[in-house]
């Protein structure tokens, strides 16, 4: 095998058993761990969970950007095979601006409210390529192209207050896509969006994956969000990865009960007898109240003795980590 058949063949990214601390005057939190996931190049994966699983945390993680008291804890990320949690910070921004980039929910932490949309674009190009400023307008022109922005040219000359907040997404994904990252994270960026405008950007995002071969991971508390996007799906829950798998088998054949209670839970489902619709009894825990052994077992109608222990990690290509998964019946 050559070196550049190799490669190819090594995952873009490879986190394993990464943890995420919190140090507080108590000792340290620990928000997320056992984290264990792989990335290969041009792929999606939608990282699903309730508010509060750790995903975020996760993102965050990856891009080096947590901020303190939040910390890695241990556990490795490896990035095109370079591990990130050793690198010191001017190394871990160099790759930010060219080789990674993250898109946030709310486009406005993104954009600066006093500069025009083109200042903003033209000094994101400019900060990592030595061109003029005629090129660098070109190039703002057509990154806004990309991601479907009409009228580029004069747009550009508009300040974010004047775009609406799909338009403002849709200029934060161009910001993001500007030097064409192997990597890029989105965190939630559709979900302040209407549902038409957010149906569109996702259509956007899945031309823009082909086209450009990056690697996305799609973040969302919606598996409805992720279903049409995501080539692997991994659902998370009070800081654990519970299932991950092809999207399709994860979306149709759930194997642990709370994937299963998303699924059931989606709002297009059909309501009950008494007219209510299904939802996962109780709530998602704080960090400091999570009980030992399988974490959801408070909500989970399996739930028995077995369960006070932690659940095995099953399966290679569809994980799940329970005592009792479902057999793999389809949910709808
Ligand atoms: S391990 Fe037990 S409590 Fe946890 S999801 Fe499986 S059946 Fe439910």
């Amino acid at each position: 095998m050559t070196d550049a058949t190799a490669k190819a063949d090594e995952p873009l990214l490879d986190l394993s058993d990464v943890s995420i601390v919190f140090d507080t005057a108590d000792g340290p939190l620990v928000a997320v761990d056992q984290l264990r996931l792989r990335l290969a190049r041009g792929q999606v994966l939608g990282l699903v969970g309730e508010s509060g699983s750790g995903k975020s945390l996760t993102g965050f993680a990856i891009m080096g950007a947590l901020d303190p008291p939040g910390r890695v804890g241990g556990g490795r990320i490896l990035f095109d095979g370079e591990d990130l949690t050793t690198l010191d910070p001017a190394a871990l921004r160099r790759l930010r601006g060219n080789r990674m980039a993250m898109i946030l929910q709310d486009p406005m932490l993104t954009l600066n409210p006093t500069l025009t949309i083109g200042t903003q674009i033209i000094e994101a190009i400019r900060a990592h390529r030595p061109v003029g400023r005629a090129e660098a307008r070109r190039l703002a022109v057509a990154a806004m192209r990309r991601v479907g922005i009409g009228d580029a040219e004069k747009r550009l000359d508009s300040y974010p207050h004047e775009y609406s907040g799909g338009m403002r997404q849709r200029v934060s994904i161009a910001i993001a896509l500007l030097h064409a990252p192997d990597l890029i994270i989105a965190d939630e960026p559709t979900t302040a969006l209407d549902v038409t405008v957010q149906a569109q950007i996702l259509l956007e995002v899945r031309r823009l994956v082909e086209e450009m071969g990056s690697a996305w991971i799609w973040i969302s508390h919606d598996l409805s969000v992720v279903a049409g996007l995501a080539d692997r799906i991994a659902v998370m829950y009070a800081g654990r990865i519970v299932e991950e798998g092809p999207a399709r088998t994860v979306l149709t054949r759930p194997r642990h009960p709370y994937t299963q209670g998303l699924l059931r839970s989606a709002p297009d489902n059909p309501p009950l007898a008494d007219g209510r619709l299904w939802q996962i009894a109780g709530s998602a825990p704080a960090i400091a109240h999570r009980v030992s052994g399988c974490r959801f077992r408070p909500r989970c109608p399996r739930a028995d003795a077995a369960c006070a222990e932690p659940p095995p990690d099953s399966g290679t290509t569809h994980r799940f980590a329970c005592w009792h998964p479902h057999d793999g019946e389809a949910v709808r």
